[in-house]
């Protein structure tokens, strides 16, 4: 027998994640009531994940329900906020159960690690797509916005990019199963910089997530801040992976870590006084912090290589940012 929506998000969905006191009003009303305390300002986000376009159709349901939050939360560390409550509208073509068990489990995980409660959302039938909006708190005008960079700050990037693009790239292809494994996780399983982004509150003059790519990324936030950025190309971290799956001069090592997208790091600036903090904050938080060059008062991005000569982008340059679908 078919599950009812009721019996579905009763057997799935509630009691899934921590509870919380500050809930007045969870799942199972009309919609939920939540309690912010004076002081506080609340921090919204919301992302769609549609199947073959934001993930490949072959990925494991568990890590369809991580990513869907994880995508979520990243956005929330790129403001600094801390995660809260979470909504999930969830279109599934059938009530599959071992699907919606592995779904579950992968949104709850990541759900208990971040202190985020699931308060509601919606279930319908059609094809697969899921909608996850969050909403996390900051001290009132703490929020880390895009715009507020500064000719002379430092950019720098968290973590390791690229391995998700590589993913995507070497799904088909025969090399190193190994090192292509650790970049398919990394593309399934993103890991959200929640705890840097709220460190980066006071010390950050501007912040985004990298989801279209570090350039593209790193754009956004220039234009919103009216300024120019100058990278070194080769100062950008790449995840270790890469060094397996891409030459230093193939077009690979350029491409996939500048603009191959999902990798769910956080690029931020930071004023020239305060960057012997950032050094401190790599060690506490246990996040690798790279500099990756500096704020112009120009508009645009110059891409460098560290002996100073100009970068040229692989064939097609990276002017349109074309995001890869991702089915088949
Ligand atoms: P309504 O018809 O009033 O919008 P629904 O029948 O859609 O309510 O949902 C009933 C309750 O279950 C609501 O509290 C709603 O927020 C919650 N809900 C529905 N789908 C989900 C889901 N996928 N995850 C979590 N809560 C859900
Ligand atoms: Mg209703």
């Amino acid at each position: 027998m078919p599950l009812s929506e009721f019996d579905l998000i009763a057997r799935y969905f509630a009691g899934l994640t921590p509870a919380r006191d500050d809930i007045r009003l969870g799942i199972g009303d009309d919609a939920a009531v939540v309690s912010v305390p004076p002081g506080r300002e609340l921090v919204i986000a919301a992302d769609t994940l549609v199947a073959g376009v934001h993930f490949p159709l072959d990925t494991d349901p568990s890590a369809i329900g991580h990513k869907a939050l994880a995508v979520n939360l990243s956005d929330l560390a790129a403001m600094g906020a801390e995660p809260s409550w979470a909504l999930l509208a969830l279109t599934l073509p059938e009530a599959d159960d071992a699907w919606l068990a592995a779904f579950a489990a992968g949104f709850g995980r990541l759900a208990h690690e971040s202190g985020i409660a699931l308060i509601g959302g919606d279930t319908t039938q059609g094809p697969l797509t899921i909608t996850v909006a969050v909403h996390g708190q900051v001290p009132a005008g703490q929020a880390l916005p895009r715009a507020g960079a500064q000719p002379g700050d430092a950019v720098y990037v968290s973590g390791g990019l690229g391995a998700a693009a590589a993913a995507l790239a070497l799904r088909q292809a025969d090399v190193a199963p190994d090192a292509v494994q650790a970049c398919r996780s990394r593309l399934d399983y993103p890991e959200p910089r929640v705890a840097l982004g709220r460190a980066l509150r006071g010390l950050a003059s501007a912040a985004i997530d990298i989801s279209d790519g570090l350039l593209a990324d790193l754009g956004h936030l220039c234009r919103a801040s009216g300024v120019g950025a100058e990278i070194d190309v080769d100062a950008v971290p790449r995840h270790p992976a890469l060094a397996q799956l891409a030459a230093r001069d193939d077009a690979a090592w350029y491409d996939w870590p500048l603009a191959g997208g999902d990798d769910y790091e956080l690029c931020f600036t930071v004023a020239q006084a305060a960057q012997s903090r950032v050094e401190a904050l790599a060690e506490s938080t246990g996040v690798a912090l790279t500099r990756i060059g500096e704020i112009t008062p120009g508009k645009g991005l110059v891409c460098r290589h560290a002996d100073g000569s100009a970068f040229r982008p692989g064939a097609g340059g990276y002017q349109h940012f074309v995001r890869q679908s991702q089915d088949g």
